[in-house]
């Protein structure tokens, strides 16, 4: 799972680990009803900063899940497939040291940075879909950055592996926490979140970009008709972006929760 992280996956995919959303780890519930025994934040804002961004999340994957699901099924008269459509917009830009590979799975799109792979699912390689083309436009977006050295994606992939290591630290920190209530580990846990906060923002304008620049190669290359074809993909790849926006607003939610169940606790010493 860890692997998962340096590329740069499609959202519907869900790799990204569980502890990397904030909010959806199971180990992270006691800490936080723990902290609400406390003098510090009381029930409602538990449900404000951890439940309410959780519950947006939740709600983003399935609006991205039925939108692949609708547009999967509806055919780009391009006749394109996710598989040559990427390669096509490789070799538009002029990349040639990028592969196009088929991956295993339902979901998993993703671009490697480290390997240059254009990683699809086989249900986006091999369908000439709305949404095949649409998911696969987004990860020739990335390549792209990669190729031009967009800079967001630079600090994004220099903060993996930090990010990396909090995302691991976070339920030994959270447990720890909780059952020990020890004040050090909650500190631990506010950098953990600050950590996973910081890179979940900065992962914002790379996801938002690799879609603009998807949207507007899809259309001058002719692969997606102006029209229900656009609107397709447009549903698609916005689903999908909210599911990043949900992901930074959870990690920036639970660390408001632990730094505040940290002033309750010091303005209790
Ligand atoms: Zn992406």
């Amino acid at each position: 799972m860890p692997a998962d992280i340096l590329p740069i996956a499609f959202s519907l995919t869900g790799p990204i680990p569980a502890a990397f959303l904030g909010t959806l780890s199971a180990g992270d519930l006691p800490v936080s009803l723990a902290a609400s025994t406390q003098s510090g934040p009381g029930l409602g804002t538990y449900l404000l900063l951890v439940i309410a961004p959780m519950l947006l999340g939740l709600w983003a994957q399935f609006r991205v899940k039925s939108a692949f699901g609708r547009y999967s099924q509806v055919p780009v008269d391009s006749g394109r497939t996710g598989a040559e459509t990427a390669q096509d917009i490789l070799d538009a830009a002029g990349i040639r040291d990028v592969s196009v590979v088929e991956i295993n799975g339902m979901l998993g799109d993703h671009y490697d940075p480290g390997a240059k792979r254009l990683c699809l699912s086989s249900e986006v390689y091999r369908t000439p879909s709305v949404a095949a083309v649409g998911i696969a436009a987004h990860e020739a977006g990335h390549a792209i950055q990669h190729a031009r050295a967009y800079a967001p994606l630079g600090a994004r992939m220099a903060l993996v592996p930090v990010t990396m290591f909090a995302s691991q630290m976070l339920p030994f920190v959270v447990m720890g926490g909780f059952f020990f209530q020890i004040t050090g580990l909650i500190k631990l846990g506010v950098m953990c979140y600050g950590i996973l906060a910081v890179f979940q923002l900065i992962t914002l304008p790379v996801e938002f970009d690799a879609s603009r620049r998807a949207k507007v190669i899809l259309g001058e290359m002719g692969i997606v008709n102006a029209g229900p074809e656009a609107v397709g993909v447009n549903r698609v790849l916005d689903a999908a972006a909210l599911t990043y926006v949900a992901a930074f607003v959870a990690a920036l939610g639970n660390l408001l929760h632990l730094l505040l169940a940290l002033r309750g606790r010091d303005s209790e010493e």
